[in-house]
């Protein structure tokens, strides 16, 4: 019996290594927006109070951006407000009281936030 070398693999997914027909990368995503998009579709930005020591963050939510993006945006709004902070599960976190700038880059970044909350 004569060994076979299959060269179905053809190409492979970058993200999760699979070949390009078992992945299932860009259905994800897609499904990613789909669920923000059904959570309301609506960007908002609030002011919270969070941990033991009650520091002031802002958040915004609902974003519809793939994890990538996510980050990335969220490096742009730290920046602009000169401020620490972390994207965690869908969410950005913004150390301080940043909500009327956050809001202002949003905008013209073309995104549709609106304030919620404090
Ligand atoms: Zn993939």
């Amino acid at each position: 019996m004569a060994l076979v070398y299959s060269t179905d693999g053809g190409r492979m997914c970058p993200h999760c290594r699979q070949p390009l027909a078992a992945c299932r990368c860009a259905e994800a995503a897609r499904k990613a927006v789909r669920e923000t998009v059904r959570g309301g579709g609506q960007v908002r930005v609030s002011r919270e109070r969070g941990g033991r020591g009650g520091k002031t963050v802002t958040l915004v939510r609902g974003l519809a951006l793939d994890a990538d993006a996510l980050a990335a945006l969220g490096k742009r709004l730290r920046a602009a407000c000169g401020a620490g902070g972390a994207a965690k599960d869908g969410v950005l976190e913004i150390q301080g009281d940043h909500v009327e700038r956050v809001l202002a880059l949003l905008a013209q970044e073309g995104h549709a936030a609106r304030r919620s909350g404090g």
